[in-house]
């Protein structure tokens, strides 16, 4: 089985998100520009600041939000500024749907398509991206394709067990 482009990024913004240090949200984040990652981000204090999982600050919370992280969508664009790459025409993967205020970043950024894994808290960003002309692909329910399908039957059913006729066939 081949990952189309889509999952092998989002595949690896998940992995990006195992190094979050909310312990209330887990958030990766990349960059890609013609199939190559310009820059990779996770939520995450400021630079040599504690992180909300260090146990003598915790999160520092304002109106049941911690506010002590950036997020990952933004730390992807300041990872490409210290860089020095554009994210001009981008694309974003990142696990969480962009709040209000890193959608407004991410569109300053000029980054033209958004990939998310799950919806997170903002709906005006539909509208927004639409206005835009900003392609927001909603990747939460994308399932296993026919070939993944195809591919575990294969692997998991002994072909004594199971025969139907033109199933190999495609
Ligand atoms: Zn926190
Ligand atoms: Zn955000």
């Amino acid at each position: 089985m081949r990952l189309d482009w889509d999952s092998y990024f989002m595949g690896i913004a998940e992995t990006v998100s195992s190094r979050a240090t909310c312990a209330r949200r887990k958030v990766g984040a990349i960059l890609v520009k013609n199939q190559a990652i310009i820059a990779t981000g996770y939520n995450g204090s400021m630079r040599s600041r504690p992180h909300c999982t260090d146990e003598k600050v915790g999160c520092l919370m304002e109106d049941a939000h911690c506010v002590r992280t950036v997020h990952a969508e933004c730390n992807t664009i300041c990872h490409a500024a210290l860089n020095g790459v554009s994210t001009k025409g981008a694309t974003l993967y990142t696990t969480s749907s962009p709040c209000w205020i890193c959608f407004k970043i991410v569109v300053n950024a000029g980054i033209s398509r958004i990939c998310f894994g799950t919806f997170y808290r903002d709906e005006r960003i539909f509208e927004e991206a639409k206005a835009l002309g900003i392609d927001l692909v909603d990747m939460s329910s994308k399932k296993k394709t026919d070939s993944d399908v195809d591919s575990s039957i294969i692997k998991d059913v002994k072909a004594d067990d199971l025969y139907i006729p033109g199933f190999f066939k495609k």
